[in-house]
């Protein structure tokens, strides 16, 4: 047993925890665990622990569902919720093997390991700071509210509001976890929210995203309300983000490979430039990993400062890539901000493929077109097709005939995960395309 498996256990006694979730996330990005008593965990970290996969969204097949989970010591934390009136329990995410001792292919924490390798080969830590935003609900009866709804608008001051209590308390907890919240605030819609912490390398980055949504839900569930993470909750208001800003730093001296201050292009380098380029290129097909569900496209509509068309610039919040202003002394800062990924998605997944679409650009030098100045939601079709701009699929399934068509993605997850994805979200799809809505139902039934 290494010395941080040792320094867990350690702590697991003196702080007399009692159970621990060793945690891992299914292909769509949902949380699993499995929960052992605190007197297991010593086996656990040196031998791994045996669970059935077979029930598991992605994983194996029935004859072949015996899998184990080794895992990772530093991700061990005392959930900040429990204790009080329940046992006091931990989380220690996990990587899911096969029976044979080798890394599953179906863990989508595997996947991304596997990009951050190549980044790593050619000599690159690939970091990400992700920007989530959620709603809060009062649910009332089968009615939902969302919450606050007197005030809203972005950055409001509102001293009581309720909303800020529950905020408070998730930072709390977040912290408590050791994530580091360097930012919160009401945003634009009512009822909505973001909080955003400090960007790390992207698998670090991807276990933070996963612990901060339970945490959200399970502080708001506290308060008898509910956080969703849904994409566009509500239509005519602003949907949800995932915005992540991106930047590749050199492995062995931690120096910003994203910046050149002689570049007259945003002092982005020729590096960024062509990672720029290679996300631009693959976006049609990214989206079917970043943007996953039916709901996804509500949001991605123009006029609720989502993204739709496929080009970049320095302040456009209409574009899909954002360069933030260069501020002198802030060179580390150098950084692009892709704008569809929404929170529906599984950071890993998403992570990994857009890492993938990034080094393909830098693998094959691509150069971005030029980035846009006007806003683009302005423009009507010719004006965008004269400037060569593309739009990102409308739906679901536009998104997932991209990605059909596009090896890239195919090739990033590997055959296992991008077999099972498929197949599932091609089922949302088939469900959704079949069901008969309410708007339906008010368009036609009386008119037809
Ligand atoms: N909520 C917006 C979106 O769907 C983004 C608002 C912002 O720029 O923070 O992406
Ligand atoms: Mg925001």
């Amino acid at each position: 047993m290494d010395e941080k498996a040792k320094a867990v256990l350690q702590d697991v006694q003196d702080k007399h925890v009692r159970f621990i979730d060793l945690q891992f996330t299914d292909v769509l990005g949902a949380t699993k665990s499995v929960t052992i008593p605190a007197n297991q965990l010593e086996d656990a970290l040196t031998r791994g622990v045996w669970f059935d996969g077979s029930s598991i969204q992605g994983f194996a097949r029935i004859q072949e569902s015996d899998m184990f989970l080794r895992p990772d010591s530093r991700t061990y934390r005392v959930l900040p919720w429990t204790g009080d009136t329940l046992p006091l329990r931990a989380r220690i995410i996990c990587d899911v093997h096969g029976p044979d001792g080798e890394p599953f292919e179906g863990d989508p924490r595997y996947a991304l390991k596997r990009q951050v390798a190549r980044a790593e080969a050619l000599g690159y830590t690939f970091n990400v700071g992700p920007e989530l935003e959620f709603f809060l609900f009062r649910k009332n009866g089968d009615l939902h509210h969302a919450l606050p709804h007197d005030v809203g608008g972005y950055f409001d001051f509102s001293p009581n509001d309720e909303a800020q209590r529950v905020r408070a308390d998730i930072v709390s907890a977040l912290q408590a976890l050791k994530i580091d919240v360097e930012a919160e605030h009401h945003e634009v819609a009512i009822g909505q929210h973001e909080i955003d912490f400090r960007y790390a390398d992207a698998l670090h980055t991807a276990d933070n995203a996963i612990t901060f949504k339970y945490t959200v839900k399970g502080i708001a569930a506290k308060y008898g309300l509910f956080a969703t993470f849904m994409p566009k909750p509500i239509f005519g208001i602003n949907g949800s983000g995932m915005h992540c800003h991106q930047s590749l730093v050199s492995t062995t001296t931690g120096a910003n490979a994203f910046f050149d201050g002689n570049s007259p292009v945003f002092k982005l380098s020729t590096l960024a430039q062509s990672f720029v380029a290679g996300q631009l290129a693959h976006a049609r097909a990214l989206a079917a990993i970043v943007a996953p569900t039916v709901n996804s496209y509500k949001r991605l509509t123009p006029g609720y400062e989502a993204p739709v068309y496929i080009c970049w610039a320095q302040r456009n919040r209409s574009a899909l890539i954002r360069v933030p202003r260069y501020s002198p002394g802030y060179e580390q800062a150098t950084r692009v901000e892709l704008r569809f990924p929404d929170p529906s998605a599984n950071p890993y997944l998403a992570f990994a493929v857009m890492l993938a679409a990034g080094l393909d650009g830098i693998e094959k030098g691509m150069k971005p077109p030029a980035p846009v100045t006007d806003d683009v939601y302005e423009w009507g079709d010719e004006e965008r097709l004269a400037n060569g701009v593309a739009v990102l699929p409308g739906s679901l399934k536009e998104a997932l005939d991209a990605m059909e068509s596009d090896p890239l993605i195919r090739e990033a997850l590997g055959e296992h995960i991008y077999t099972a994805f498929l197949r599932a979200k091609l089922l949302e799809w088939d469900e959704y395309r079949t069901h008969v809505s309410e708007w339906e139902r008010e368009r036609y039934l009386e008119t037809l």
